[in-house]
């Protein structure tokens, strides 16, 4: 089977800011959809809005229409337009075709700068588990009625199993280090003997 892993993927290559992207409209139809099927497949107290619908995601006439409802909104609201931009512009992405990934690069006001970088570190792992994914695999989600579970919910839980495992490893080096993202193991310097070490200076009182 080809893969990214026999295709040599390299993730560092691969990586883009998609904040710096101006948003095509393949694109933006692609991101109101998934959040539609999101929306549309959550259940409620009295059924989701997709089988009240009569919706079957795995209908092509369906999946048709649900693309074709979404680019009307998008081509008659100015304030939906413009909130695509916005949210595909602050959105992780991947290509399967192109193997690369896009990450958002405006640091939030809102959030702490650690925080941010989480998150950053979250969608990487996220991304990844798209970007090696099976590639038949959106086909085949596609063809059942709830493929966003598929597409999106293994590839969430995938990426955080990544996260931990990666976070497991990391524990055993500094954390500059695992801020660099190189977690390969290193000699430990030797340490110094305490006749060398240099005394701390000490505090001054008040
Ligand atoms: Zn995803």
């Amino acid at each position: 089977m080809r893969s990214p892993y026999a295709t040599g993927f390299r993730y560092s290559t691969a990586l883009y800011s998609i904040t710096d992207k101006e948003p095509d409209q393949l694109h933006r139809v692609n991101h109101l959809r998934n959040r539609a099927r999101k929306a549309g497949g959550a259940s409620g107290p009295d059924g989701s809005i997709f089988s009240r619908a009569n919706f079957d995601g795995s209908r092509k006439r369906d999946q048709e229409f649900l693309a074709r409802l979404v680019e009307g909104w998008l081509n008659d609201d100015e304030g939906i337009y413009s909130l695509t931009d916005f949210l595909v512009q602050h959105t992780p992405v991947h290509s399967r075709k192109a193997g690369a990934v896009g990450v958002v690069t405006d640091y939030p006001l809102n959030e702490s700068r650690s925080s941010y970088r989480w998150h950053t570190i979250i969608d990487l792992c996220h991304e990844l588990m798209h970007v090696l994914a099976h590639p038949d695999l959106p086909a085949a989600a596609d063809r059942i009625q709830a493929g966003q579970i598929v597409q999106e919910g293994f590839v969430e839980v995938l990426g955080l199993r990544v996260l931990q495992l990666a976070a497991r490893r990391g524990e055993a080096v500094p954390d500059e280090r695992l801020a660099q993202g190189s977690l390969e193991r290193r000699k430990t310097p030797p340490r110094r003997s305490q006749t060398t070490a240099t005394p701390a200076t000490p505090r001054r009182r008040s």
